[in-house]
């Protein structure tokens, strides 16, 4: 038996509890973990709460993330002892997730974790954490250089822009950040921003070709920023879009991609291939610093206490990563 938190629903809607499951119960897959930690994202407290339907069956286990280790394997990519992490693939919405001493999963979905991370660590990095690093290696990946100017980041404060503007600082790059939050320019400067912009200079309609500023783009606000965005990026440059922060509509034009040659990179961190998942995380083991990614914050909490941390996340009433220690 182990513990794990159980979403269900009946007649009388939806209720939420850690329960103790039996092993036999765990869902088809070819590698079972020893769960150490798992995270709580929007997606989770949507998920737990029930305001947002992410649960596609019942009942679920959540948690959209999660590191542990490896016990038994038939994929002969692991082994038992193997420390592995887990981003997405649906699992904690339609496959048993994170929330959990105890997960089976595909083999396919997982990545060893790399060297330089604790499990806590790498679960305070998180999927916020590696979207942002999808989103840094699309703009390198495409062409966009530190000596080509200045780089943007929106919702810089934010779980991905934070990581965000730390990578591309350590990369070389000059950064903007873009912010609501006057208070944490110091925050941000010590992340490595050399400037910062306040994000209500890009939340409104704005013209859709505008002056040519920024080498690159990461962008997790969506909406008339992302728009202003992709209208004042340079000639040849590119944005890296993952998010939908201000609102999911984009109202542009076609000028940007024919006159300039802007990219507009789409980013999914749920369904995304093995390969570019590897190199995200080599990345953040390799240039995320630990004193920064401490500076980012997380706090660390047990499971019990998941289930009310997760209605505080989606009322606002969450700073930082929220880490769930699912041994405590
Ligand atoms: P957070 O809530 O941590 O950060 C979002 C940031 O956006 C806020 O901190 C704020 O930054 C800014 N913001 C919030 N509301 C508005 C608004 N109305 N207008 C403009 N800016 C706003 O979220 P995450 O960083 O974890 O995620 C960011 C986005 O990326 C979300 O939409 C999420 O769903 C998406 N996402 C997508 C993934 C993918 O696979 N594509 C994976 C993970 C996340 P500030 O105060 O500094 O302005």
């Amino acid at each position: 038996m182990f513990s794990a938190i159980v979403i269900d629903k009946n007649d009388e809607g939806q209720t939420v509890s850690v329960q103790q499951v039996d092993e036999a119960a765990l869902p088809e897959g070819d590698v079972t973990i020893d769960v150490s930690h798992s995270t709580l994202n929007y997606k989770d407290g949507l998920a737990i709460t029930g305001r947002g339907p992410v649960v596609r069956k019942f009942p679920m286990v959540p948690g959209i993330d999660l590191v542990g280790t490896v016990s038994e394997s038939s994929n002969p990519g692991f082994a038992a002892g193997d420390v592995v992490v887990l981003n997405g693939w649906g699992v904690g919405e339609g496959h048993w997730g994170g929330l959990s001493q105890k997960a089976r999963l595909k083999g396919d979905w997982l990545i060893k974790l790399p060297a330089g991370f604790t499990g806590e660590q790498a679960m305070a990095v998180g999927t916020a954490g590696y979207t942002a690093a999808l989103c840094v290696d699309a703009l390198i990946n495409h062409g966009v250089k530190p000596d080509q100017g200045e780089v943007l980041i929106t919702g810089a404060t934010g779980g991905v822009g934070s990581v965000a503007v730390a990578l591309l600082a350590k990369a070389g790059f000059t950064v903007v950040a873009s912010s609501g939050k006057a208070s944490e320019a110091e925050y941000l400067t010590k992340l490595g921003a050399t400037s910062i912009i306040d994000r209500a200079d890009l939340s409104a309609p704005g013209k859709p070709f505008q002056r040519e500023r920024w080498a690159g783009v990461v962008d997790s606000v969506g909406s008339h920023t992302l728009a202003n965005a992709i209208a004042a990026t340079k000639y040849r440059g590119a944005v890296a879009a993952c998010g939908l922060a201000q609102g999911s509509d984009l109202a542009t034009t076609v000028m940007p991609f024919i006159l300039r040659g802007v990219a507009l990179l789409g980013v999914d961190s749920v369904n995304c291939p093995i390969g570019p998942r590897m190199a995200a995380w080599e990345r953040l083991a390799r240039d995320l610093d630990k004193d920064l990614l401490a500076l980012i914050g997380s706090q660390t909490i047990g499971l019990a206490e998941a289930i009310q941390a997760a209605a505080d996340l989606i009322d606002g009433k969450v700073r930082g990563r929220v880490v769930v220690d699912v041994n405590r």
